[in-house]
């Protein structure tokens, strides 16, 4: 299991992210951030691997990735 956030406020629209997620379940939000850019979000939170293919990609830091290590609770 692996959740994905995004800190919109910080998101230029890009799409690097976008492009680089193997599951494509990131996209542009339909609202502007506080900059002027439709932030990048997750739609089915549920299919998100916890790869970090992109937070690593993306350049501002916006992402953070977090994965459930088997045997912790
Ligand atoms: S961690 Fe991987 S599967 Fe999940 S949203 Fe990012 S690129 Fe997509
Ligand atoms: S790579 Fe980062 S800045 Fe670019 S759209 Fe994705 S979250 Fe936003």
């Amino acid at each position: 299991m692996a959740r994905v956030t995004f800190r919109e406020e910080r998101c230029k629209g890009c799409e690097l992210c976008i492009a680089v997620c193997p599951e494509n379940i990131i996209i542009l939000a339909d609202h502007i951030n506080a900059m002027g850019f439709h932030p990048a979000t997750v739609v089915e939170q549920e299919k998100c691997k916890g790869c970090a293919m992109c937070a690593r990609m993306c350049p501002d830091l916006v992402i953070e990735v977090e994965r459930e290590v088997a045997g912790c609770e």
